[in-house]
């Protein structure tokens, strides 16, 4: 029996859901990526056949979630979510595969972290819709071999280079989500705002998109602290001036990077020396996982240009120096 606990989470989780764009033409930005569903949603309508298999990539918050629950939207099927790690066996897949109907969709977020086994045991349901299961065991082992409703796998990695190359192959299509400009984050906080019920100026909108790192899911954070500063200290209204002394307070810098940006960056600066470094070292030292560090922080300080991968490990860019108020080491003498 599963307890039901609610922690800080929760709240956020509730507004992301409230959010959530319902259907294609509602998503904001990755043009190209939802041109291209909306071929496949028309041609597994047209042909009567489920969408092919989906594997979304790329850092988190940029909208996977989103299109896996768009996506059951527009085809007019129902949706079930789970996660690489809550399936740690093939059993605990079966409550998914059996409740599945016809043309429904199954999300796998972060389905890279999916163990060895559980993949073995989707590709026949990927392929085939068919499973195998085994019953008994040793000599008396026999396999039994059920057929499954004709369905489509969303998987969501952060990182599609730990997909096994047979896991990759299974999916019809692959799409990449990259950041956002700037006016797209814009017009999500627009969009968002109205939401709410809480009035913005288009100046407003464009500072907090400045400041959210290219990510929806960072602009609709800052937007909710935005609206609540907003209330607390002012009439509600969201402005420009209002925008800056909320994202001020919460330590969002101009660039907006937060603080646990200018940690990484200060420690990569300040005791490593600039680097090269290795993101484990770094990781150690700020005391957050290094997972974290390369799935959260990094892309998007590799994407502007705070650093650089090299092969002896991250090093920092004059951005970053500046960003920190800092010069940048003047290069020895040859
Ligand atoms: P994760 O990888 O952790 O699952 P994600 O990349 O799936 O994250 P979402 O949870 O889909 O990110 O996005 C978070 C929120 O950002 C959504 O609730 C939605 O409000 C907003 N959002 C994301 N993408 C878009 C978009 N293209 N247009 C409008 N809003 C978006």
């Amino acid at each position: 029996e599963k307890v039901i606990t609610s922690g800080p989470g929760d709240e956020q989780k509730k507004h992301d859901a409230a959010l959530r764009p319902k259907l294609l033409k509602e998503v904001i930005g990755q043009r190209k990526v939802a041109e291209r569903l909306e071929i496949a949603v028309r041609a597994s309508k047209k042909l009567n056949e489920p969408l092919g298999h989906i594997l979304f990539d790329g850092p988190p918050g940029l909208g996977k979630t989103t299109f896996a629950t768009v996506l059951p939207n527009e085809l007019g099927t129902s949706l079930q979510m789970t996660s690489g790690p809550a399936l740690a066996k093939p059993a605990d897949l079966l409550p998914f595969l059996t409740n599945l109907e016809e043309g429904s969709v199954l999300f796998i977020d972060e389905i890279h972290r999916m163990p060895r086994v559980v993949e073995e045991f989707i590709y026949p349901a990927m392929e085939d819709f068919r499973i195998d299961i085994v019953l008994g065991e040793g000599m008396s082992a026999r396999t039994i071999s059920m057929t499954l409703k004709r369905f489509t796998l969303i998987g969501a990695t952060t990182r599609s280079g730990m997909l096994s190359g047979p896991m990759r192959d299974r999916f019809k299509m692959h799409e990449h989500l990259e950041f956002y400009s700037v006016d797209e984050l814009a017009t999500i906080a627009t969009v968002n705002a109205a939401k709410l019920n809480t009035p913005i100026t288009s100046q407003a909108s464009l500072e907090l998109a400045r400041r959210s790192r290219g990510t929806p899911r960072v602009a609709n954070s800052r937007l909710h602290w935005t609206r609540s500063f907003a209330a607390a200290q002012h009439d509600g209204t969201i402005t420009e001036e209002v925008a800056r002394a909320a994202l001020d307070m919460a330590e969002v810098d101009r660039d907006g990077l937060d603080k646990n940006d200018r940690k990484y960056l200060e420690t990569l600066i300040d005791l490593y020396g600039g680097g090269p470094t290795g993101v484990e070292a770094l990781a150690a030292t700020i005391n957050l996982a290094s997972d974290t560090l390369s799935d959260e922080i990094e892309p998007y300080l590799l994407r502007e240009q705070y650093i650089t991968r090299s092969p002896r490990g991250r090093v920092a860019m004059p951005r970053a120096y500046s960003a920190l108020g800092k010069l940048p080491p003047v290069p020895k003498p040859k």
